[in-house]
């Protein structure tokens, strides 16, 4: 029996793992629960799963939830906050976390993960992206286990050698196919993309998501973000990590070898196919997805992405490039952009506009500590606010 912590349980991937764990009660127990605000949904998983722990944002839905818990003759203990999180990450009760938290707030309970030597799940790519080598360093020395959730690197992960050291070259690996959808707007008139709504960057075609990542699919910073993602997951320099747009999201992702073998792996988008994998790894669990019919697949389409209609991708190998806390600006001006875009206050492409003017206005420097690295995205946020009214 393995116990597990779900950072941000209310979620898109949250509930996909939930869905996979209680498929299996006689292999995974559930250490803890957290979520941001969502107290009802959160309380309902409480009483579903008995967990030890549960945690919130704020005093507040702390108390809500207290209350909802008590109605419900549910023990779970509730507590809040940061510290809290990082708490239920590294606590001796768990033996492994799912880091589902959105964006840079599942930071420190990830890396409290990482420095704990816990089995990750990481779904969380924004924490990567701005730790990269502090978080790696964490894993190494913690012994940690580090499994990618998201799909493609899931994919990449499967399609390495089993004893994968991190450097290509020594596997006769010469390049990491990244396959993104494109978007729901991959056709659309660039000219036209100014006017479009949340809704329809929200409206992905082929996967159900969170909004924020729903938006980085729409302007391909989610396959920037993911490129830099690669880059510390597989030790992959950017210039042998290449995107191949791939409408369908049957292909996962591809590593292809100097022999100019391409193993690729393949499945219906559905992420309770990579959750299950990494569960149970190095053994296969059923995931509940269904098998994928391949001859409903008549057409298979793969193309180079354009870099003009989605200039994010650009910026995010810009951001890999220049190096240092780089990445994490690039990820906090997104951070900004995009929240600023589901609030109505700028439209669609002013986000890569605003993320290209904070690239420029910011200074990058080395990321030795994880205090500097928060005053780095701190700062980048500032930045990206004050150019937005400016
Ligand atoms: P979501 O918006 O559906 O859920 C986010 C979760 O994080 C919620 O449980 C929420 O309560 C919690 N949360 C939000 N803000 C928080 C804060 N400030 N403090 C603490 N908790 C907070 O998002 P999602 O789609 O499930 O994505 C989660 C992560 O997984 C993201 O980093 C995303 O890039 C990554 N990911 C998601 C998918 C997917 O299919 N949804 C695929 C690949 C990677
Ligand atoms: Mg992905």
């Amino acid at each position: 029996m393995q116990t597990i912590t779900i950072l941000g349980s209310t979620g898109s991937i949250g509930i996909s793992t939930l869905d996979v764990v209680a498929q299996h009660p006689d292999r995974y127990r559930v250490y803890a629960l957290t979520a941001h605000s969502k107290v009802a949904e959160l309380a309902a998983q409480c009483v579903q799963f008995r967990p030890e722990v549960a945690v919130v944002g704020s005093a507040a839905a702390a108390q809500a939830l207290s209350i909802l818990l008590k109605e419900q003759g549910v023990a779970t203990e509730v507590s809040y906050g940061e510290a809290a999180l990082c708490a239920v990450a590294r606590a001796y009760g768990c033996d492994m976390v799912m880091a589902a938290i959105v964006g840079a707030a599942g930071l420190a309970p990830t890396l409290a993960a990482a420095q704990a030597g816990k089995k990750i799940l990481l779904a969380n790519k924004e924490a990567l992206v701005m730790s990269g080598q502090l978080f790696m360093d964490a894993v190494a020395d913690s012994g940690a286990v580090l499994l990618p959730i998201d799909s493609e690197h899931n994919a990449i992960f499967q399609c390495l050698p089993q004893q994968f050291g991190r450097r290509l070259d020594d596997h006769g690996i010469v390049k990491i196919l990244l396959t993104a959808s494109g978007g729901p707007f991959l056709r659309r008139d660039v000219a036209t993309l100014d006017t479009v709504t949340p809704d329809e960057a929200v409206a992905h075609p082929n996967w159900v998501m969170g909004r924020k990542i729903s938006v980085d699919s729409a302007t391909m910073m989610n396959k920037g973000l993911e490129v830099i993602e690669a880059h510390w997951l597989f030790g992959a320099a950017a210039n042998c990590i290449d995107v191949v747009i791939h409408p369908q999201s049957v292909i996962h992702s591809m590593v292809s070898y100097v022999d100019g073998s391409v193993l690729a792996q393949l499945g219906n988008p559905d992420m309770r196919t990579p959750i299950a994998h990494a569960l149970a790894w190095p053994e296969r669990i059923a995931s509940g997805v269904a098998p994928l019919d391949l001859t409903t697949l008549a057409n298979l389409v793969f193309q180079q992405p354009d870099l003009g209609r989605f200039p994010c991708l650009k910026l995010a190998y810009h951001a890999l490039n220049a190096g240092g806390s780089a990445p994490a600006v690039l990820n906090a001006a997104n951070e900004v952009a995009v929240q600023a875009f589901l609030d109505l206050r700028i439209g669609f492409r002013q986000i890569d506009q605003l993320i290209a003017r904070v690239m420029d206005a910011a200074s990058f420097e080395a990321v030795t500590t994880i205090d500097a690295l928060f005053e780095q995205d701190q700062r980048a946020r500032q930045l990206a606010h004050s150019l937005m009214t400016s």
